[in-house]
């Protein structure tokens, strides 16, 4: 593999029913500045049928290029299609980089192209950044480091370390990346991409998974990672009823409630609602931590709030040292008074 043939840094665009994820335009933002770092362009990958009408959108969110593989093989989401589908633009445009969001669809697609292109793949990244491998060069020992490296930084060993790994000796560097995490930048109205129709082939009479029905799931689940301000409970909060006092407090402020992954385990709330490293990274104007400690796992979740406002019993309770604004008490008291004060507002 002739690593200097490999150029550009490309996205998966993932849509699902004509829409496009808002992770694709999350992974655009972050490719600007790995491509701007070195020297090249982004290219997003749109996969569908009959998805041309989406193009506009990735080119307005930053794409320099999108290349479209449109194909009834591809109407719905399944790993064959979809897997021979990526692998083949791969291996047709050689990217340097190619970044998947780390979504249900994307934590499928990833792995399976990546072994298929026979390259790495570093899942569920929270920070990815150019620079040199190995990151320092012992003293007295060669420098043998490699320069223009992406380094794909995630949390290990149950988020008690963070680990920063990189793919040296092949390419595409590719990496998942974890949905919230980046940021996308303001979309500019009426840009244009250059777009690529390709065809890769699709083998028909196959083996391949045949959908036979698709069940939405019943009810909406608010999305917390949409939300402006999170008023979220540990398990300080006590009991499923009295997160109706958060709720309340939520409502005031045109806010949701979201919660740790003590909640969830006492079945509290719903796990769509949790906050965290194996929950979901919210970066709300206003977080409230509100009976939850600060365990490393739910700070990995939230930490990039703008104001993080913490209530808690313990004055040492380590959440404190991530918070703008702390108050040391008893929620059931402070919670309600505040709802009062803001409602009297
Ligand atoms: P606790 O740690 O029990 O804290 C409760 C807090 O409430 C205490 O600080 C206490 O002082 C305070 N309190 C109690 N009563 C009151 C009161 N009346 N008024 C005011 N304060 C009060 N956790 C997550 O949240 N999200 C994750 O995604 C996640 N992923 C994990 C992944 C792995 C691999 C592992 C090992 C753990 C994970 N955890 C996660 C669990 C995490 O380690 C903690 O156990 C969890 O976050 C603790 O939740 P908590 O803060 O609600 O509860």
């Amino acid at each position: 593999m002739a690593l200097e043939e490999y150029k550009g840094v490309f996205i998966y665009a993932q849509q699902v029913d004509n829409e496009i994820s808002s992770i694709a335009f999350e992974l655009i933002g972050k490719a600007k500045e790995l491509a701007a770092d070195l020297g090249t362009d982004v290219t997003a990958v749109l996969l569908g049928h009959n998805v041309g009408n989406l193009v506009d959108s990735l080119a307005e969110y930053g794409a320099d290029k999108v290349i479209v593989v449109d194909d009834p093989e591809l109407e719905t989401y399944r790993t064959e299609p979809y897997a021979h589908a990526l692998a083949s633009v791969i291996n047709e445009y050689k990217p340097e980089i190619m970044l998947v969001g780390a979504t249900a669809i994307g934590r499928d697609l990833g792995p399976t192209v990546s072994a298929r292109v026979k390259t790495g793949l570093t899942a569920d990244c929270t920070m990815l950044e150019i620079g040199d491998f190995p990151l320092s060069v012992p003293e007295g020992k060669e420098d043998t480091q490699k320069h223009g490296q992406l380094l794909m930084t995630r949390p290990a060993f149950g988020g008690n370390t963070i680990a920063t790994i990189a793919c040296p000796d092949n390419r595409p560097q590719m990496a998942t990346v974890r949905p919230g995490v980046m940021q996308k930048i303001e979309p500019i109205k009426g840009a244009k991409a250059e777009v690529i129709n390709y065809n890769p082939g699709f083998t028909k009479n196959n083996k391949y998974v045949e959908i036979q029905d698709i069940v939405k799931a019943v009810g909406t689940v608010e999305n917390i990672m949409d939300a402006k301000i999170l008023v979220s409970g540990g398990r300080g909060v006590g009991s499923a009823e009295n997160f109706q006092m958060l709720k309340d407090l939520a409502d005031v402020l045109g806010g949701m409630v979201s919660c740790s992954r003590a909640v969830v385990e006492n079945g509290w709330l719903a796990q769509d609602y949790q906050v965290g490293q194996t929950g979901k990274t919210v970066r709300p104007n206003v977080y409230f931590a509100i009976g939850i400690s600060g365990a490393i796992q739910h700070v990995a979740g939230m930490e990039e709030s703008d104001i993080i406002i913490a209530i808690n019993k313990d004055a040492d309770a380590p959440i404190f040292d991530v918070a703008d604004y702390g108050i040391v008490g008893d929620l059931k008291k402070i919670v309600p008074a505040l709802t009062e004060a803001l409602k009297a507002e």
